[in-house]
């Protein structure tokens, strides 16, 4: 269950855990039922709730100090906690399963199903099985987590230093060395990555899924098989202003590169600014408009004030407080980890922390002042005021909507930082005038529609992994076809079955699903428009900041309240009045962008 993990993100990674206070459940063994009695639907729910609590903290207690300081003892003593807790949800899942369709009130249902529902991974009931999956799940993240690009075994790069290279530098062949540096990280877990999908393949079995993948897609309230399609259908209505962004980046870059980027065909990978492709804003000055766009650049106006760390968070909580949100706790100052330490490893990988369940919430991010991290660091405030304000609810329904929900939250907001949002917190003495927008939208385009594309391909990936569609002497192969179908992108250099670059990227070594990245990516402009709606904005979407409305914050913090203690779509619902998931709300926003970049496209090959 992830609630009681950090909940890790795409640009942020973070798993939450609530903990208990004082009362712990009674310890020892879960209550099995034995022959012909079992246990009310009431007790076994109480149990499970204190029990999930109490270890949840201790797993976010050794998660964090794992995370935080590096060392072979510290990934040791989270592996042996994330393995009871492991185990403690698999047996309540299994348990959970028991019950009859009738058994308990309407609400105690719902803790049932969500809690045979949401978890990421299942132990196997062999205790020695269990623990050798603990092991690989611990030993992979610290494997990632300390990953380098050696160049000389004394000059080596870490994530941030490659993440830097690849947005700055604009030399091919120093990009090309950088990226390939970067994927070698993954190539020594593969044997683990093998065995680990053997192992939680055999957890979720037992637990009645048909493998790993299928007890993912289980947790959205509707057949795991329709969910998929749910998907594709998304995709579908987004694919067609993908492929115009895409013509017209590979167009520049054609331009910039010569025959380093085909005219027709995948653009390589290692040319868009993001060690996966996933973000293009750091190209966006090799595609700019003509006139530049008037884009306002936030990097600029972070480095100029010299802002960093907890002073680029104070922006975010700022933003929450404004809409009527209490501010957060003194603890999340004094025990968040904002900057980099310079004397140990650390997971840089942005990640939002539920403590204990009640105010002990953190992030966990080396913030850099860029406008990238000035985005993520609302995306993952996100989680930690959506954490905070279902904490009265039973420990298992403290989670998110879906996933998707509660990845939404903090780029919902994030989108509200618009020159105006600017102009009202000082960063910014004018903004410009609305005349010509294609430059914000541009850069905005590149930050979520390349996004959404590679949100497809990491669980398209894994899911085939899981059951067996991908065995895995085709690991690499799968990869790139995905990437290639999804993304338009082709590695630089020829990839072969000893490489695993599915490694490369935090998501998979970590265990995080990432669907609900791409689900967010949604939610978060259908969110937008609703709230822009609340506050009562008319104008284009591009420009609606819901800073300080009071009317939008009441509605989110409702939505925000109900954990997941009901369906998905009453929950979108109330925040929104749809029940289904749309896209259409990043098609709209996107309109006037999509015009011109066709305008731009005219003649020129689209696709790949
Ligand atoms: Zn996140």
């Amino acid at each position: 269950m992830t609630k009681l993990l950090p909940r890790v993100c795409f640009v942020c990674a973070a798993t939450v855990i609530l903990s208990g206070a004082a009362s712990c459940g009674p310890s020892g063994s879960p209550p099995a039922p034995a022959a012909g009695t079992s246990p009310t639907v009431t007790a076994f729910l109480t149990d499970a709730n204190a029990k999930l609590l109490r270890l949840g903290l201790e797993a976010s207690q050794a998660g964090w100090v794992q995370e935080t300081y590096i060392t072979p003892d510290t990934e040791a003593i989270a592996a042996r906690a994330n393995e009871a807790y492991t185990k403690a949800t698999t047996d309540f899942a299994k348990q959970a399963a028991k019950f009859g369709a009738t058994d308990g009130s309407a609400d105690e249902r719902r803790q049932l199903l969500v809690l045979r529902n949401t978890i990421t991974v299942a132990a196997p009931a062999d205790e020695k099985e269990a623990s050798e999956l603990a092991q690989i799940l611990a030993s992979m993240n610290a494997a990632y987590g300390s990953g380098k690009y050696c160049q000389t075994p004394d000059t080596c790069l870490d994530i941030e230093a490659v993440t830097k290279i690849l947005a700055e530098n604009r030399d091919p062949a120093r990009l090309r060395q950088v990226w390939e540096g970067w994927h070698a990280v993954g190539a020594p877990v593969r044997k683990s990555y093998v065995r680990f999908v053997e192992l939680s393949n055999k957890g979720a079995k037992e637990i009645g899924f048909a493998d790993t993948g299928a007890m993912w897609r289980s947790r959205y309230d509707m057949p795991a098989e329709d969910f998929g399609k749910e998907m594709d259908r998304l995709w579908g209505q987004l694919r067609p202003l993908y492929l115009s962004l895409h013509a017209y980046v590979r167009a520049r870059l054609h331009q910039k590169y010569g025959d380093g980027v085909p005219a027709e065909g995948p653009i390589p990978a290692h040319l868009l600014g993001n060690i996966w492709a996933q973000n293009w804003t750091n190209i966006y000055d090799l595609a700019a408009p003509a006139d530049g766009g008037r884009r306002v650049s936030l990097d600029k106006i972070l480095a100029d004030r010299k802002l960093a760390g907890a002073a680029i968070a104070k922006y975010g909580e700022r933003f929450f407080t404004s809409l009527g949100f209490d501010p957060l706790p003194k603890t999340f100052w004094e025990r968040s980890l904002f900057v980099k330490p310079a004397d140990r490893e650390v997971v840089c990988h942005p990640s939002a922390w539920d403590i204990d369940g009640d105010l002990d919430v953190r992030i966990k991010m080396c913030i850099d002042p860029t406008e990238e991290d000035f985005s993520t660091i609302h995306h993952e405030l996100g989680h930690n005021f959506y954490q905070r304000a279902y904490r009265t609810l039973p420990a298992i329904l403290r989670d998110g909507a879906n996933d998707g929900f509660h990845e939404a939250i903090g780029d919902t907001i994030a989108l509200s930082v618009t020159p105006e949002y600017l102009v009202k917190v000082g960063l910014l003495d004018k903004a410009p005038d609305t005349s010509n927008d294609i430059g914000l939208l541009l850069n905005r385009a590149f930050e979520k529609l390349p996004f959404l594309a590679f949100g497809r391909v990491v669980d398209q990936w894994r899911w085939r992994v899981f059951s067996g569609e991908v065995p895995p002497q085709r690991y690499n192969q799968a990869w790139w076809e995905l990437r290639q179908k999804y993304q338009g992108v082709a590695p630089p250099i020829p990839r072969s079955e000893s490489d695993f670059d599915p490694g490369a990227k935090y998501h998979v070594p970590a265990n995080v699903p990432y669907t609900r990245y791409f689900l967010a990516h949604i939610l978060q402009f259908q969110f937008h428009r609703a709230l822009c709606e609340a506050a009562g904005y008319k104008g284009p979407l591009n420009r609606c900041s819901i800073y300080e409305s009071k009317a939008s914050g009441e509605r989110l913090a409702k939505t925000l309240a109900l954990g997941s203690s009901r369906p998905w779509p009453d929950a979108l619902e109330a925040l929104t009045g749809q029940r289904q998931i749309d896209a259409r709300a990043i098609l709209d926003y996107f309109a006037p962008l999509k015009k011109w970049l066709d305008e731009q496209n005219e003649g020129q090959p689209v696709g790949w």
